[in-house]
């Protein structure tokens, strides 16, 4: 190991940007994040970090970079609610040698950030895994890459869907010490009240916009069936009170009624994944106005072990119902990708989100990539690290914006080639792709 060591040395394109570069986008049409049809022709302003005009004010701004965007769609950068860049840079192999060290693991995740912000993902939720310093190095322009909501590490209690060990490391408690994964902030082992509070604590410290817990089994995970509860209601109201005084909000890793049904009980906000979910537990998340973050998750991939690919099959089977069921349910709906240990997957984001054919529009695509996605990001409230507007474009909203090469409501298979078809990608203002 590793490759990820060298890439410390490749240099950033980002520190060569212009700080507060003004744009004007002429002649482009407009997806602004909602709406089901694009707008006529118009102009569009960017200064300092905001959308400052849309329109004939925008057209007579002087002073601005013109970028001529001849007929092109102009819509907000795209947003992943379930994206974990450090597990998602790393093989299996490479996450449990003994070479990996926290820099070598964020140069990895380094040069994926950078990958999926010029594939036109400006924003991501990062639920689960170290990413602190990729984050901080984000901000500051060293690294290239989204902007980031972080959970920092996973919750989880003593086998459940966070114990990363190895079969020779002894719980804490028992004979052993810190895990490997503890120690690299991967996850906190905490059981009880007591550990589960200091483990929430600590990811507020260090910024956290919300907690990840695990509530129930998993199909990356060694130790746990899938079926299984986690979390007593008490050790999750333990992490609720903990970040609602920090006036944010606990999402949870869950699958089965049993496991939703006692978070939604403890007070948490968002359940992840949720694909044996049964129709009366999603009229409970409705009712209650708690959010579904949903995936499209693959029967199998390249390098899926034969168990993990076994353990997935009710998830994979209860898939398409969940989401079909949410949607005509109004289930608050959030989309991402969730890609684990497979670096190779990171590339198929765009094309993930073509896969969502079989229940919306590609305007309801669109929507849900930014405006509702944005939506959730927007429920960490004062704990949001960037304040604003997100996924969408109107006047006053920070200004993220892909210049997509046609029509994507027209034809949604634009979205999944980013390379060509994003010909222009802005993030905070500033341009990070330009190949007009
Ligand atoms: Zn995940």
């Amino acid at each position: 190991m590793m490759r990820a060591v060298t890439l410390l040395a490749i240099p950033t394109l980002c520190l060569a940007a212009p700080a507060l570069a003004d744009i004007r986008f002429s002649n482009v049409r407009v997806f602004d994040g909602t709406s089901a049809r694009l707008s006529a022709p118009t102009d569009v302003l960017v200064v300092g970090n905001r959308i400052e005009a849309i329109g004939p004010a925008a057209r007579s701004a002087g002073g601005a970079t013109v970028i001529d965007g001849r007929g092109r769609t102009l819509m907000p950068g795209l947003i992943d609610v379930h994206v974990h860049l450090t597990f998602g840079a790393l093989t299996m192999p490479q996450l449990m040698s003994p070479d990996l060290t926290p820099a070598s693991a964020e140069a990895a995740a380094a040069e994926q950030a950078k990958a999926m912000l010029l594939r036109g993902f400006t924003s991501v939720r990062d639920v689960g895994g170290p990413i602190w310093g990729l984050k901080a190095g984000i901000d500051k322009g060293s690294y290239q890459g989204p902007r980031i909501w972080p959970s920092g590490a996973t919750i989880s209690q003593t086998g459940g869907h966070g114990d990363f060990r190895t079969p020779a490391e002894r719980s804490r408690r028992y004979f052993g010490k810190a895990s490997r994964a503890e120690e690299l902030g991967a996850t906190f082992i905490a059981d009880g009240r007591d550990d589960v509070l200091t483990a929430t604590r600590e990811n507020l410290r260090f910024g956290a916009s919300q907690i990840k817990l695990m509530a129930g089994g998993g199909t990356s995970s060694e130790y746990d069936p899938v079926d299984v509860t986690q979390y007593t209601l008490d050790e999750m109201k333990a992490a609720v009170e903990a970040a609602d005084d920090w006036n944010t909000y606990v999402t949870v890793h869950a699958y089965t009624d049993k496991a939703v049904r006692r978070a939604v009980e403890a007070g948490v906000k968002c359940i992840e994944h949720g694909q044996m979910m049964s129709e009366d537990t999603l009229k409970l998340l409705r009712d209650r106005g708690v959010w579904l973050s949903l995936q499209v998750l693959r029967e199998t991939t390249p390098d899926m072990s034969p168990q993990r690919a076994e353990k997935r099959k009710p998830v994979i089977e209860g898939q398409p119902r969940v989401w079909e069921t949410a949607k005509n349910l109004g289930v608050k709906l959030a989309w991402g990708t969730d890609f684990l240990f497979e670096p190779a997957l990171n590339s198929t984001q765009n094309a993930n989100l073509l896969e969502l054919k079989q229940w919306f529009t590609p305007a309801e695509i669109l929507k849900l990539a930014t405006h509702d996605n944005a939506q959730l990001l927007a429920l960490s409230g004062p704990r949001s690290p960037y304040p604003g507007k997100l996924g969408v474009v109107e006047e006053g909203a920070l200004a993220d914006l892909i210049l997509v090469d046609g029509d994507p409501i027209a034809n949604i298979a634009l979205v999944a080639d980013p390379g060509k078809n994003f010909r222009v990608i802005v993030k905070d203002g500033k341009i990070v792709k330009n190949n007009l």
